[in-house]
């Protein structure tokens, strides 16, 4: 298969700048640039690539079945593509923010993805029932939240396994904010992780180790179940998404659209708008829309109207 002038079909298992690392069906690696200006490849890409030497030309991305962005002060990026679900992880300490877990939850939505909460640190009693009780409106919205417990004995009680039947046979970004135990998860279901993060780092950046980039995982030898591992939760892109599609986008407000019989509402200031009045606190009883998320919902309506149009 690699005689010059072939066309493979590969994996991008990881990204840096135009250079992708891409993997062949039987597991070789090898670098690959995408030829001329085309666009980027990113993880989880199937791409069509060429032999060039000891590397390959990216010469097609094959269609996407969805593509998550983060963005910075600049601009938007797509970092990864063909997800089967996102896996939020949380933990009782530090204190997670909502603000940040619905922003990661829209961009799933928005991509047709189902969400997978998890909340780790199980062991911390009091700590862990508050943030606990803090995801009552996700669980009431439909959502699966998982207790985990990734310190001390891995027994039933870990809340290990029934993550891991969650995870089989499918692709999953596992993200969080910084200190929830990603990396402690990552390296518990795939330990050879660190060492294929260094040897990645190596090949995309001759030598230069660093440790911000995405990166697919295999968690299975037979390769069916794999994790993309991607840092930075509070820039997850949500420019992409107009801001009248929002509310169809959180399962809660979702549910009372029905309720608001105006067309083009935005449900944030039109007096007699039957979403507003299924806020909790505003007239309504416990099985309307959290406060806390109808707060949200105003935030991330802002911040989509007033986004930049380029
Ligand atoms: P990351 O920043 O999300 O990659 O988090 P790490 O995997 O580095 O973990 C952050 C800290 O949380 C470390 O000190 C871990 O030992 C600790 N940690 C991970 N899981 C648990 C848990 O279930 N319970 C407790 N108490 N600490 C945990
Ligand atoms: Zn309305």
């Amino acid at each position: 298969p690699e005689s010059e002038g072939s066309i493979d079909i590969g994996l991008v298992v990881a990204a840096h700048g135009r250079h992708c690392l891409v993997e062949s069906p039987d597991g070789q690696r090898r670098i690959c640039h995408p030829r001329g200006k085309k666009s980027q490849a990113v993880v989880g890409d199937r791409v069509r690539w060429m032999p060039t030497g000891d590397e390959g030309s990216i010469e097609q991305i094959e269609p996407r079945n969805n593509l998550f962005y983060r963005q910075d002060e600049l601009r938007t990026k797509s970092f990864a593509a063909n997800l089967d679900q996102v896996l939020v992880l949380l933990a009782a300490e530090p204190e997670f923010s909502e603000h940040q877990l619905a922003r990661a939850l829209v961009a799933a939505e928005a991509e047709g993805i189902a969400p997978l909460i998890v909340l780790n640190k199980a062991d911390l009693g009091t700590l862990f029932e508050r943030a606990w009780d803090r995801l009552a409106p996700y669980r009431a919205m439909g959502l699966t939240v998982l207790p985990l417990r990734l310190k001390g004995e891995d027994d039933a009680s870990s809340g290990l396994d029934a993550l891991v039947q969650r995870l089989e046979g499918k692709t999953t970004l596992v993200l969080g904010p910084s200190g929830v135990g990603k990396s402690t998860l990552v390296n518990r279901l795939v330990p050879q992780a660190q060492a294929q993060t260094g040897e990645i780092s190596r090949a995309l950046n001759s030598g230069k180790h660093t440790t911000t980039s995405t990166t697919w995982y295999w968690v299975d030898t037979a390769r069916t179940t794999a994790l993309i591992d991607s840092p930075g939760f509070q820039e997850f892109g949500l420019n992409h998404i107009e801001a009248t599609r929002l509310a169809s986008l959180m399962p809660d407000l979702r549910a009372a659209l029905g309720a608001c019989r105006f067309y083009n509402c935005t449900h944030l200031h039109e007096p007699g708008c039957g979403v507003r009045a299924k806020v909790q606190g505003e007239g309504c009883g416990d099985d309307g829309i959290a406060a806390t998320r109808y707060r949200i919902y105003e935030d991330l309506f802002a911040e989509l109207s007033a986004k930049r149009s380029y």
